[in-house]
């Protein structure tokens, strides 16, 4: 069930651009890359949507259910669940400006993640390196209005001091740590460690006032150690691995979107003979700025909110308080 809280409800307009986008997208599913091996899956149509003869009177209906439901002192209006549970309760119709990045204190920037919260329709979309292929992904994320955190290279972005202003201005787009010289940081001492974070972190500071790069950073190839995620928790930083992946290697654009789908559809469950994606919420998907992977980019990002999901930064995954 989509938590609404306070100020979702004062957000109430978008969340009625968010029912009209999502009538939009349950439209467009793409039933053939729906999990065939579970048995008895079967995509029911939506209870609501399917009893209107159009696209736009399914929208009012979908607006209408959701405006009794934010209005409602009492028991919700029977079967909501079930709409709400489809409609990306985060989906930024019209993004905000800026993150509001968590703010953790030292016992929770000592533990590493490789999975975000699970309580929203919502997966980290997060991409790495940024030695080719930077612009062009970015007008990616730009066009399908997603939301991402790069974990840039510092030795990559120094004489891209265009292309850091510009993703730091893309609403719902943040930059991570990923060193400066993509070293494995568990082959070196806490000294070279801290040096690898904060030679990024200065020159991304130096470059964008008042841009950081904190809380988040990513282990170079996910070396990780206990002492890494204490030496960067000691700068601030929380180690964030990964729980998807797969772009490292040779696959075609089609096995790659496959490839990404299959683990994103492995966690899908049918309840009472629907096929729910509760399972692949809160996933964190890893992917690097590559040319095979930024040209289907738009393909995967619409598949994820096919399946009723939203790709977001890590910030607005951890948003309001969220460890
Ligand atoms: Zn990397």
């Amino acid at each position: 069930m989509v938590q609404l809280t306070k100020r979702s409800l004062s957000r109430r307009s978008v969340l009625l651009g968010a029912a009209a986008f999502a009538a939009g997208a349950l439209a467009e599913a793409a039933p053939s890359l729906r999990p065939a091996n579970l048995p008895g899956a079967v995509v029911s149509p939506d209870p609501f949507l399917s009893n209107y003869a159009t696209a736009r009177q399914a929208r009012q209906a979908a607006e209408g259910r959701l405006a009794a439901l934010l209005n409602a002192e009492g028991p919700r209006p029977p079967g909501i669940e079930y709409y709400l549970d489809r409609v990306p309760a985060d989906l930024l119709t019209t993004p905000p400006p800026g993150l509001s990045k968590p703010v953790w204190g030292p016992s929770v920037l000592n533990t590493f993640v490789s999975r975000g919260p699970q309580d929203r329709p919502m997966v980290a979309l997060t991409i790495d390196d940024g030695a080719v292929s930077l612009d062009e992904t970015l007008k990616v994320i730009r066009e399908e209005r997603a939301g991402a955190t790069f974990f840039l290279t510092g030795k990559y972005l120094a004489r891209r001091k265009d292309f850091l202003q510009q993703a730091l201005e893309t609403p719902g787009v943040e930059i991570a740590n990923h060193t400066w010289n993509h070293s494995n940081l568990s082959s070196l001492g806490d000294d070279q460690i801290r040096e690898e974070l904060t030679r990024f972190e200065t020159m991304l500071a130096d470059t964008v006032r008042g841009a950081s790069s904190a809380p988040f950073m990513r282990p170079p190839g996910g070396a990780n150690s206990e002492r890494v995620v204490q030496v960067a928790a000691g700068l601030g930083y929380r180690t964030i691995l990964w729980t998807i992946s797969g772009d490292a290697g040779t696959l075609t654009p089609d096995q790659l979107v496959e490839h990404y789908l299959r683990q994103i559809d492995r966690r899908t469950e049918v309840v009472d003979g629907q096929v729910s994606y509760r399972g692949a919420w809160g996933s964190i998907i890893l992917m690097h700025f590559r040319p095979g992977t930024c040209s289907v980019l738009p393909d995967i990002i619409r598949e994820i909110r096919a399946r009723g999901m939203q790709p977001v930064a890590l910030s607005r995954l951890y948003e309001d308080g969220r460890t």
